[in-house]
């Protein structure tokens, strides 16, 4: 396929929500497609109709949308390789499993479920520990390899149900070169005659998903690496269907952030944070938090989810969607697990919350004032934000650790209280707020200078008098400097704190 336009595919079952690792397979698709100048294809797996979750399929498009990694095709954006849900293309998968009966690399199987449950008991008591309908097992079944041919067109004449299943061959390689794996190698005896066509009339996920990534012309699988053991029989069908098979590549786990294994909504609940990008509502009305709407900002969402799994090869850890798509390569995906930092992802958001402009975080500072029927000049908005942004994670940290710039503080911090507001702390700071009385420009500088005076005047430290009017203006033991604070307070605000802290303190 070396010559063709790049086209891959997510494949996502709409069987709830996607996890965090579902939308890292989604981005690495994306960076490629991206990179190599291709398409990024968002197919939709129902076949499998009882685990179907409503709501799920809306879920996974909005929140490949909040990520900014929308597909180029797909249901919800149309394209020339529709339908682009499974159950849509039902009827496009008969004739294949057809062909591969006819070729004898698939049989017909007529067992019930009572008579294959019949079969794992009987091996398991004969000491098989996982008991597969495999080319040991099958002449003992009800299939067209071996009933008679009368018999087999009887039943089907008949109506009787029956699924497809795939005629396993013995004891052969089945060889592939994975592009993070290398050459992996697996031998049919270990793998079983799966279904590929079931009693419904439907292809189980193995037959769709081979059929459909032929037939949209997909160039390379990217996928979770819980995939792999699968990958043998996908090689085999290509090979039986006579279709060029495309380039596989299986991605590590995202592992938990204590111990091994792959991380869990469990782990996420235990811990303390989001597996989900966007808020998840299941049918039951059951909420399960999202990235989103903890405030994450869905870029830094997205670099957080790039470095699970690949690195640049360089110390840079900040990339922008384009920076990501330029040094992306499979290359440089990792064969083992990344543990999932919540920490590296909080701090993230800090990089990308530092990175605005006074002016663009002030503007998304806004929006939550107005939520809150706060109202301040953009002005203010910003020189808020410049002041608090060191400190902050999200925005919304803003509004809480500052609520003060906008609100007058009901309570002063007790502990700062007892420790930092003497007996002659009101004489201090009433001397500082004749000082500052008198000053015409009321800028932070000038504000420094009167308190410099009052230091200077009373031969104290800034100990001596700083917290006390820090918990005048904000009520608070830390904060940004209190002669920005005061600045954006104005003179008569900050007149009026004080005389406020030094009426409640006195
Ligand atoms: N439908 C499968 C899933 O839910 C897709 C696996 C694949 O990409 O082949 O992950």
């Amino acid at each position: 396929m070396s010559n063709s336009k790049v086209r891959v595919r997510f494949a996502p079952s709409p069987t709830g929500p996607l996890h965090m690792g579902g939308v890292r397979t989604a981005l690495y698709n994306y960076l490629f497609a991206k990179k190599h100048g291709g398409d990024f294809i968002l197919r939709i797996e129902d076949t499998d109709q009882t685990r179907y979750v409503q709501g799920a399929e809306d879920y996974i498009v909005d929140a490949l949308n909040w990520c900014g990694i929308p597909p180029d095709e797909g249901m919800s954006v149309g394209g020339d390789f529709g339908p682009y849900r499974q159950s849509e293309r039902k009827p496009m998968y008969r004739e294949y499993a057809d062909m591969l009966v006819e070729s004898g690399h698939a049989y017909y199987a007529f067992d019930t479920s009572e008579e294959l449950e019949e079969m794992r008991e009987r091996l398991k008591k004969a000491g098989v520990p996982s008991p597969q309908y495999n080319a040991v097992t099958r002449s003992s079944m009800k299939n067209s390899l071996s009933l008679s041919a009368e018999e087999v067109q009887k039943r089907l004449e008949a109506g009787d149900p029956y699924v497809i299943r795939i005629r396993m061959p013995r004891n052969e390689e089945v060889k592939f070169e994975d592009k993070i794996r290398g050459w992996v190698s697996f031998n049919t005896n270990n793998m079983d005659d799966k279904v590929l066509f079931k009693g419904d009339g439907m292809p189980t996920y193995h037959l769709a998903n081979i059929v459909d990534d032929h037939l949209m012309q997909i160039t390379h699988v990217i996928r979770g690496e819980e995939w792999l053991p699968s990958a043998p029989l996908h090689v085999l069908l290509y090979k039986y269907l006579g279709w060029e098979a495309p380039e596989f590549a299986h991605l590590p786990l995202i592992l938990k952030p204590d111990g091994n294994g792959k991380l869990s909504k469990r782990d996420g609940d235990r811990l303390g944070f989001p597996v989900f990008p966007t808020e998840w509502k299941n049918p039951e009305g059951e909420i399960s938090s999202g990235y989103r709407e903890q405030g994450y900002y869905p870029e830094a969402f997205i670099n957080m989810l790039a470095f699970l799994g690949w690195n640049p090869g360089t110390q840079q850890e900040i990339f922008s969607l384009d920076e990501l798509v330029e040094a992306f390569t499979l290359e440089r995906v990792g064969k083992s697990g990344a543990k999932y930092d919540f920490e590296k992802t909080k701090w993230y958001n800090q990089q990308y919350l530092r990175a605005y402009s006074n002016e663009e975080l002030g503007a998304q500072l806004q929006v939550l004032l107005k939520e809150n029927s706060i109202t301040v000049t953009d002005n203010i908005a910003a020189k808020v934000s410049g002041l608090m942004k060191e400190r902050a994670t999200f925005v919304k940290d803003i509004l809480e650790d500052g609520m003060y710039f906008f609100v007058a503080p009901t309570e002063y911090d007790e502990k700062t209280v007892n420790k930092k507001w003497k007996e002659n702390t009101p004489e201090h700071l009433g001397s500082f707020r004749k000082n500052i009385a008198e000053i015409g420009d009321f800028t932070a500088e000038n504000v420094e200078k009167a308190f410099k005076a009052t230091l200077e005047q009373y031969e104290i430290g800034f100990g001596q008098l700083g917290p006390a009017l820090r918990l005048a203006l904000s009520g608070k033991p830390a904060g940004p400097s209190l002669f920005e604070i005061s600045e954006i307070l104005g003179k008569e605000e900050t007149l009026t704190r004080i005389d406020k802290a030094l009426e409640v303190l006195a």
